[in-house]
């Protein structure tokens, strides 16, 4: 195992990069998805299964950890790899975004937020200097520079106030965050969908320093056109030998589109939490399991898959324990949407390598568009 964080590209194929980013705790083939694992679990899952579908990282959320059962509380428990079980790489967010989202009576100012907890009310703080100490008590292996985002449409003006504050704070976060060998800091590049803020941006982070670079504030109600206007110029602002992370994406067109345009790794809350609401995400595009044409149905979810779910258990079953409310539901269908993510990375990995990328994109959307099996 390396000592160092480190980031080598493979092949490119037109945008699209494949490469390993090498931590001390394991390899993270790129492009990669990153599970969401915000409360210290992938919710259904255990963590060898997560692993089975080919993880190479998780993500965790700072805001949630913090409030329980507490950042120092995982420190004095030997770090949050240790209390989850999973012994890969983890990154965590930096708690701004959620806080944003979640928590009650926040007040923003140039020194950080204060806010009430979303879970009993009780009162905190988050600057960019105990977002690093945080992400550091957790044991992050990459750590998100402490930032602002505003919900999309808003005005140009508030936009560039909110980026200008979040340079800032990557100044800040970086200064607290020191030396670590073997861990990772991360520039958040904001702006909304000015190309100009972006560039402003891109610019600054690139100044202070970073082991890898996330495009941040998309996601957040631009929509997908919007969004793919961004990615069609924001990774080329960043540097080419360092990873790029795109935030909180996606559906897997948005993961697909985002690849094309030069992303290197991606999270997103959506197939663990389809998984819990009965949408599971094939090759074909995205099946209600609940819908009664499922009931009779003996052929697995989707053939080309090796999960559980899919070796194991019918349409009718899966059908059958949704609609029962059983636990087990859960647990199938987020595992087979998490091996379905997988699956896709990898697809796309061995087409980048092979200089097929366009041939896989075409077959991706061709099979989709056929959509789902015939009823029988
Ligand atoms: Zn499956």
């Amino acid at each position: 195992m390396p000592d160092r964080f480190s980031f080598a590209l493979h092949a490119t194929d037109g945008k699209a990069r494949t490469g390993v980013i090498s931590t001390p705790r394991g390899q993270i083939r790129t492009p990669a998805f990153m599970p969401v694992g915000t409360a210290a679990t992938v919710k259904a899952m255990m963590p060898e299964s997560v692993a089975a579908t080919g993880a190479d990282i998780l993500l965790g959320n700072t805001y949630h950890l913090m409030l329980r059962p507490g950042a120092e509380r995982i420190d004095r428990l030997g770090g949050l790899h240790r209390f989850m079980n999973w012994s890969g790489p983890i990154l965590t967010d930096s708690g701004g975004f959620q806080v944003m989202s979640l928590a009650e009576l926040r007040k923003l100012t140039e020194e950080g937020v204060t806010f009430r907890s979303h879970v009993d009310g009780s009162r905190h703080s988050l600057t960019p200097e105990r977002s690093m100490e945080i992400q550091k008590l957790l044991g992050s292996d990459i750590v998100m520079c402490f930032d602002e985002c505003p919900a999309l449409p808003a005005d140009e003006a508030v936009v560039a106030r909110s980026m200008r504050l979040s340079m800032r704070w990557a100044e800040r976060s970086k200064a607290a965050f020191g030396d670590r060998p073997g861990h990772a800091l991360f520039g958040i590049q904001q702006g909304g969908v000015t190309p100009e803020l972006r560039a402003e941006s891109a610019e600054k982070l690139k100044e202070i320093g970073f082991d890898g670079y996330a495009i941040g504030g998309l996601a957040v109600g631009e929509g997908q056109e919007a969004m793919f206007g961004v990615l069609d110029v924001a990774p080329d602002m960043l540097p080419e030998d360092r990873p790029r992370y795109l935030m909180g994406v996606g559906k897997p067109d948005d993961i697909v589109g985002a690849v094309k345009r030069g992303v290197d790794m991606m999270d997103c809350v959506l197939p663990t939490r389809s998984g819990r609401t009965g949408q599971a995400w094939t090759r074909r595009g995205p099946v209600a399991i609940k819908n009664a044409r499922h009931a009779d149905d003996p052929r697995p979810l989707d053939e080309e898959c090796a999960c559980p779910a899919c070796r194991s258990y019918s349409r009718a079953y899966l059908h059958h324990v949704f609609r029962s409310g059983e636990i087990i539901s859960s647990m199938l269908l987020t595992w087979h949407n998490l091996q379905y993510y997988q699956d896709l990375m990898a697809g796309m990995r061995a087409a980048i390598a092979a200089g097929e990328f366009a041939t896989f994109e075409a077959e991706f959307h061709a099979l989709r568009a056929e959509g789902d099996i015939e009823r029988l």
